[in-house]
């Protein structure tokens, strides 16, 4: 890039405008006015291993289950919907973003076209929009892994923004292990957050804090957030309903809470990270 710098093309309309508004431009291009894009590997259609994008169009909890009820919903019809949302991995709004995603050709009208006409308009272009390419939501943990793996060297100093949903009880280690490391190994990622369901196994309880373990090797980002659902459920078999039940937020600005507690949390499993977190992480949320 350094050896053929980008022309400044002040004679175009385009660049008169300000950035910002350039940004909503390359948004409404790239990833159809979302603020950040679903990457999956797809198993079937339209290929084995193909790479899909689709814009995260998130929608509100309670606009969602909203469109679930009408006139004739039993209540025993909502309240398993209900169940079954608090427990669904694309909680948190992510439900619409599921349909697009979905590996059938109907809905294929809602994946994001190539990015590559627009890079190739001219070098200035490409320079102010390409970060908004390096933004990714993976539902899937595989997909995060698949893709981190197959990505060439040059685009994964690129990648600044990751959001990964992980189920702990379909997870190997080893794949952990590696998803952890090539994470830790992406130079320009500043904000990481995570999403782990720690299912329903017996020990639910003490695969978490593995996991943290191996998830405090990364240690790049800037802002890291690891929610972990369900921490605050109660021993009862009924679930909230997702607008009550609260997913457990650790945060960090450069340390992650759980590396302060460790010996605590191993000690006590983890149900001892509310306590940590309220501990060691407080100061650092007020700071922000
Ligand atoms: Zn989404």
């Amino acid at each position: 890039m350094s050896k053929f710098p980008a022309d400044e093309q002040f004679q175009s309309p385009l660049f008169k405008l300000p950035p910002e508004v350039r940004d909503l431009i390359y948004c409404r291009i790239l990833l159809n006015g979302a603020k950040t894009q679903h990457i999956r590997v797809y198993y079937r259609y339209p290929a084995p291993g193909c790479l899909q994008r689709g814009p995260c169009s998130p929608i509100a909890d309670e606009e969602f289950i909203k469109e679930q009820i009408s006139s004739d919903t039993s209540s025993e019809e909502l309240d398993s919907r209900l169940t079954d949302y608090a427990r669904d991995p694309y909680r948190n709004g992510h439900f619409n973003c599921q349909q697009i995603l979905k590996d059938d050709p109907r809905f294929q009208e809602y994946q994001l076209s190539s990015a590559v006409p627009l890079f190739l308009t001219c070098r200035k272009i490409y320079r102010e929009a390409v970060p908004k390419l390096y933004s990714f939501r993976f539902n899937y943990f595989a997909d995060a892994l698949l893709f981190l793996r197959y990505a060439r060297l040059a685009e994964l100093d690129r990648i600044r923004n990751v959001e990964c949903f992980m189920e702990i009880e379909y997870l190997a280690d080893v794949d952990l292990r590696e998803l952890c490391g090539r994470l830790a190994n992406l130079t320009s990622l500043q904000r990481l957050h995570i999403v782990m369901d720690p299912g329903q196994k017996e020990d639910s309880n003490v695969l978490p804090v593995k996991w943290l373990d191996m998830l405090s090797l990364i240690k790049r980002p800037e802002r890291y957030e690891v929610h972990v659902l369900g921490l605050e459920a109660d021993e009862s078999e009924s679930y909230e309903p997702a607008s009550e039940q609260r997913p457990f937020v650790l945060w960090r600005k450069r340390e992650p809470a759980w590396i302060y507690g460790q010996a605590e949390i191993l000690a006590k499993g983890v149900k001892a990270i509310p306590d940590v977190c309220k501990m060691y992480s407080q100061p650092v949320m007020k700071d922000d």
